[in-house]
């Protein structure tokens, strides 16, 4: 089994390099013979080969059985025309990307504005106000005078469903409890297609519950009452939203982690940005790229049915959890001092005993 490592820009390259070895340490520890692959993608390839996403890391990816994609600055990069293309998004269009699996739960010991908090949000990835993949060509958003912005926001019958199923799945495998978040009441053919189809596809799992409630009450009660969430599906952008604000509750955007999943390929992503205002100084916190490595484990294993890769990737997040739970283990944002590289060693010592 392949797996493509591709570190990004920013503090990317610092956080990716203590999963690779983490992955190494694993892949030891459990037998697993994944072969890890690294290249360049983003500035640091732009600047040698013209591109943030060449060629060669597209036919590598083609072929990886799953991918972990470090943050990337798209803010910094020049028009795609000049080479400045977004993985992120590109990869999450062209391999069909449709599931964004983002879980968020308070961990022992971390400090975290909620209390109590175990949800995952659903998010759907391939349509939604995402003007970069919502259209097979030309952009969904535009200008037609220099006064007025329009933006497209696409939803599908088939894109409804295939995420409604995504949820209810997941859900059954857990605490069987879907949320649905909509704004239907004022997108009516938009957020109304979503809550309709997520309505139907419920009657298929008649042992997962279902609520609905209006995004902008979700904002307010992800903050008051996070512990009656379970499972939370949603369109692209609420579930962008609510993913950071459910991150930052659990106890930081450090701490986010995410898969994004299709039918045939699996990528591992941080829920967080390039942070180029700590990145090259060895403070990142490793820790969401880590847990989402631990994911897409997990994700490679329950497709191929293979029980060592699950296995890798529950003690994966168990390790991370117990160095979590020790101030003298975390970085700065979590109240810690360790740095990045330390923690990835403080990790791979305790994943040698
Ligand atoms: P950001 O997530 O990079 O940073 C927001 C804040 O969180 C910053 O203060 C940062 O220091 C902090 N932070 C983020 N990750 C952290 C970590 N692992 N450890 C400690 N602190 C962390 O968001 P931004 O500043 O809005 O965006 C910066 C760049 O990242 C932009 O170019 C943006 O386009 C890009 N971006 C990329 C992705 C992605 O690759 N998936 C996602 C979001 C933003």
């Amino acid at each position: 089994m392949k797996i493509l490592i591709l570190p990004g820009d920013g503090i990317g390259p610092e956080v990716v390099a203590v999963s690779a070895s983490a992955l190494e340490t694993l892949n030891h520890r459990f037998a697993l013979s994944l072969s890890l692959e690294e290249k360049e993608i983003g500035l640091a390839s732009l600047s040698v080969c013209g591109s943030t996403l060449p060629d060669s890391v597209v036919k590598s990816a083609h072929s990886a059985d799953g991918v972990i994609l470090g943050p990337v600055s798209t803010e910094d990069y020049p028009s795609e025309d000049k080479g400045g293309l977004n993985p992120s998004a590109w990869f999450r269009k062209e391999f069909d990307l449709y599931a964004n699996i983002r879980p968020s739960k308070v961990r022992s010991g971390v400090p975290a504005l909620a209390a109590d908090m175990d949800l995952v949000i659903v998010r759907e990835n391939t349509e939604g106000f995402y003007a970069d993949r919502n259209m097979v060509s030309g952009s969904g958003e535009f200008m037609p005078t220099e006064d007025v912005a329009l933006a497209i926001g696409k939803a599908t019958v088939k894109g409804c469903r295939r995420i409604a199923h995504a949820a209810f799945k997941l859900a059954g495998r857990r605490r069987k409890h879907v949320t649905a978040v909509h704004k239907a009441n004022v997108l009516k053919h938009y957020s109304g297609m979503f809550l309709e189809q997520v309505k139907l596809v419920s009657k298929n799992y008649p042992e997962v519950s279902l609520d609905t409630v209006i995004v902008d009450a979700m904002a307010a009660l992800l903050v008051r009452s996070p512990e009656r969430f379970d499972v939370v599906v949603s369109t692209n952008m609420f579930g962008d939203i609510l993913s950071d604000e459910a991150a930052e509750l659990s106890g930081g955007l450090g701490i986010g982690a995410s898969i994004n999943a299709g039918e045939k390929h699996v990528i591992a992503q941080a829920v967080h940005g390039s942070a180029p205002d700590i990145a090259g100084r060895n403070i990142a916190n490793p820790t969401g790229i880590l847990y989402s490595t631990s994911m897409l484990l997990e994700h490679l294993g329950a497709k191929t049915s293979n029980n060592l890769l699950c296995e890798a990737g529950v003690y994966l997040a168990n390790q991370v959890d117990a160095l979590l739970a020790k101030t003298e283990t975390r970085t700065v944002d979590l109240g810690g001092s360790v740095t990045t590289s330390d923690f990835g060693k403080a990790l791979i010592t305790s994943m040698k005993n």
